[in-house]
């Protein structure tokens, strides 16, 4: 029995096709059209793994975009399918903290997959990979570099909460030469902080699992670790995490949409 999850996010869409215990996935762009970022996915992830449309049995769409896809059986929300992927990723996981393109949250599960409460930031860039990416751009490297830039660094404190006005104290801190590891390490811990804020409102996790596109920067998980007082664990398909859960409920609770 094959089912897909697709993740539309703001900044990369996921797509995930389950097969027993098996699964394969592919993730691209979104770029500036939802729609056609998850369309080009699902084909791209069927045509891969030589299937047809009709060898799927159930499509569960999620993200942000995921009411632009028309050819879902159903759509459903990031938080839920977020717990569920992450349950898989690390078994008896009981707070998920997800940091993606343009948003951050954090949930509290039951330790098998089920929502018990969640937080969300999506009204600011502060917390976000967006965050990163803009201070990135301003230290001219990529998003893959700043843990290997920060590594070791002493954080300098960054006091401007605002991505905007972070963006200027980045560049007076260089112009006053300081060091770029040091600024790098301090927006590390700047993320780490606001998002740790959030999960410490919501309670306490004893495994606590992280995901989004943002899990891959090994700096701010150490400062995340720190912050809550818990390893934070990062699987190498943390990125994937809602695109998986979508697949996982998609076989669970199978739904297949009229004509
Ligand atoms: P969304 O689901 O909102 O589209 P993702 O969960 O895919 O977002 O996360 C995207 C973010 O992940 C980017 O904004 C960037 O900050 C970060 N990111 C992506 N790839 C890497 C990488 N190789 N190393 C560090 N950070 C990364």
């Amino acid at each position: 029995m094959f089912t897909v999850g697709i993740d539309v996010g703001s900044v990369t869409t996921k797509a995930v096709l389950l097969n027993g215990r098996e699964w394969r996935h592919v993730v691209r762009p979104t770029g500036c059209s939802p729609r056609q970022a998850g369309l080009e996915a699902f084909e791209s992830l069927l045509g891969e793994a030589g299937l047809a449309q009709g060898d799927v049995s159930s499509v569960i769409g999620t993200g942000y975009g995921r009411i632009s896809l028309s050819f879902i059986d159903k759509a459903v929300t990031e938080i839920t399918c977020h717990a569920r992927g992450a349950h898989h990723l690390l078994a008896g996981a009981d707070m998920v903290v997800d940091i993606g393109g343009q948003d951050s949250k954090v949930i509290l599960t039951d330790g098998r997959g089920g929502v018990v409460n969640f937080a969300m930031n999506d009204k600011c860039a502060a917390g976000t990979g967006r965050f990163l990416e803009v201070i990135a751009t301003a230290l001219g490297a990529d998003v893959s570099e700043l843990a290997d830039l920060a590594r070791g660094a002493e954080p300098v404190n960054i006091s401007s909460m605002c991505t905007v006005f972070a963006e200027s104290e980045v560049i007076s801190l260089l112009a006053q030469g300081m060091d770029k590891g040091r600024i790098i390490a301090g927006i590390h811990r700047s993320v780490a902080c606001r998002v740790a804020a959030m999960a410490e409102r919501l309670g306490k996790g004893e495994r606590i699992i992280f995901t989004g596109g943002v899990a891959k920067n090994d700096g701010v998980r150490e400062f995340l670790s720190r912050e809550l007082g818990r390893e934070t664990v990062v699987a190498p398909e943390s990125q994937l995490a809602g695109a998986l859960g979508a697949a996982l409920l998609a076989r669970e609770k199978p739904v297949r949409k009229e004509g």
